[in-house]
């Protein structure tokens, strides 16, 4: 280590204080009590990444991310999650007095929240693959929230589809980078504004993923739904299941479920489920002309786990109108929890 931790600095002060220096009076504080504060002291932007937050916060003080963990006692290896929060909160003065919720918690079962939402499946969240729109770089050094989420896919201020490849190399970027403007490539990634061709149905896709995520109610009838009180993880669960098969009646692989999608991969998801809804829309059938192309996992999964009750009737009638009455009825006969509920 080329620099003392604050914990071991503490320690020297205290074994000083107490052989050589003066003790203070009691409840004074002593004159040269370290301080774990940074140098720049910043707050989270409305809106900002809460990994994007931290990477602003070490670059601002002119230190790595590395050494951000290092003075948050993280290891070299360790992830930025909720069971970091407080002490790296505490770097910039903000330990409590910040609603917890910035960084990934991990709750038993396999799922996860953030940002007040609960996610179900990990890869929802885009924490080890972060995506980012280089002109909002550009114009603000900040990195936004939706950015983690795995579907979200585009800047409606931009215009433009969010990537994670480095604009000049194309290696995928990291949060390991010595700023949000610079890649660990060291290339620039901020970049001019490219306006690219994001159908009317995407930007009404991409609102209601954004309003969900800032616990706003959503419009959901641009894209002919009406599910009022639907959770952001059961929404991301709906677009999943509609867009991950490519060609009818093929399971998906396996990797595109077991890892957060690239953000090409992504934006291939929400653009195929999206034709998929207007398709079912305009023959005017509904859902349920969807049968062969809709994976059935994470619709299955939301009605047995939903993240509130909403999600489970609104999921199972969707799950009735593309797999019929039928299917339904045998998911709700094998799961005894389902079939003691009135959901119909
Ligand atoms: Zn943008
Ligand atoms: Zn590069």
């Amino acid at each position: 280590m080329t620099q003392m931790s604050p914990i071991s600095r503490a320690t020297i002060f205290k074994k000083l204080s107490v052989s050589s220096l003066a003790r203070p009076a009691h409840g004074a504080t002593p004159l040269h009590r370290h301080s774990d504060l940074l140098p720049i002291v910043l707050a989270p932007a409305a809106g900002e990444s809460g990994v994007g937050f931290l990477l602003r916060v070490a670059s601002t003080n002119g230190i790595s991310v590395h050494k951000l963990r290092q003075l948050a006692g993280m290891t070299e290896a360790e992830t930025f999650t909720a069971k970091h929060e407080d002490r790296l909160l505490a770097l910039v003065g903000l330990a409590g007095s910040w609603p917890s919720r910035l960084l990934p918690q991990r709750i038993s079962g396999g799922g996860v929240t953030c940002y007040g939402h609960r996610f179900r499946v990990r890869t929802m969240l885009r924490f080890r693959r972060p995506q980012f729109c280089p002109t909002c770089i550009r114009e603000t050094q900040v990195c936004a929230a939706h950015w983690d989420l795995s579907l979200s896919v585009a800047c409606l201020h931009h215009g433009c589809f969010l990537q994670d490849l480095c604009p000049s190399c194309r290696t995928q970027i990291r949060w390991n980078r010595p700023s949000v403007e610079w890649g660990h490539c060291k290339h620039i990634l901020g970049g001019a504004a490219v306006s690219e061709d994001i159908s009317q149905d995407l930007r009404a896709v991409q609102k209601i993923t954004e309003d969900l995520l800032n616990h706003q109610a959503p419009d959901f009838s641009p894209v002919g739904l009406s599910c009022p009180g639907l959770s952001l993880d059961a929404w991301c669960s709906f677009l999943w299941a509609l867009g991950l098969i490519e060609t009818p009646d093929s399971p998906p692989r396996r990797t595109v479920i077991t890892r957060a999608p690239s953000s090409l991969n992504a934006r291939t998801v929400v653009v195929r489920s999206i034709t998929r809804l207007r398709a079912s829309v305009e023959s005017g059938r509904g859902l349920s002309d969807l049968a062969h192309v809709v994976a059935e996992a994470p619709l299955a999964g939301t009605i047995l786990d939903p993240a509130n009750e909403c999600d489970r009737a609104i999921c199972l009638n969707w799950y009735e109108s593309i797999f019929g009455e039928r299917q339904a009825a045998s998911l709700v006969r094998r799961h005894r929890a389902l079939s003691q509920m009135s959901l119909f």
